[in-house]
């Protein structure tokens, strides 16, 4: 699929090449938080050979990945936007886009990896705060399942892979702190 949409306007255009695909503000909240929190992490991350997706930010160790979603790139139920100019093209786009974020989570979670979903309009501290748990989950599971000797045919358990969108997934209604 193109990556323009054909004979779009140049407001289209212009909209189209500001929407940063990576770095966006939400992320960088994000990543500040967690820096000040002393969390060290690695950004725009490669997970496995099956997914061209990159993580916004992950721990290869500990199997997590984390995706900061653009609301309208990634089709948030609370701030949905389907574009009237080519609207057939931006809808094929965009479903195309739901489509490969599903199938990234199904390969990770087949994988054990943890994924974690935010919506770019979620409260930072709280998506931190989920982050922050799951690292601590995976470290406590990491801990539990580390053999204390490497015993011949030993071999560790795979890690409790799966999904979440924690907070905000299909709300109807205007989506801030959660308690
Ligand atoms: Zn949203």
């Amino acid at each position: 699929m193109d990556l323009i949409p054909p004979a779009s306007s140049a407001v289209v255009r212009r909209r189209f090449e500001q929407q940063a695909r990576r770095d966006t503000a939400p992320e960088m909240a994000v990543r500040r938080w967690l820096h000040a929190a002393g969390v060290r992490y690695r950004v725009d991350v490669r997970l496995v050979p099956q997914v061209r997706s990159r993580a916004d930010i992950a721990w290869r160790g500990r199997k997590l990945a984390v995706f900061v979603d653009g609301c309208f790139w990634h089709c948030c139920p609370a701030h949905q936007h389907w574009p009237t100019a080519n609207g057939d093209w931006w809808r094929a786009k965009l479903e195309a886009n739901v489509r490969r974020d599903r199938r990234t989570d199904r390969v990770l979670a087949e994988q054990g990896w943890t994924v974690l979903r935010f919506w770019e309009h979620q409260d930072t501290a709280a998506v931190c705060g989920e982050i922050t748990r799951a690292l601590d989950g995976a470290d406590a599971r990491r801990a539990a399942t580390r053999p204390a000797r490497c015993l011949p045919g030993t071999r560790p358990r795979p890690s409790a892979g799966g999904v979440r969108r924690t907070i905000g997934h299909r709300s109807e209604g205007p989506v801030g702190s959660i308690s």
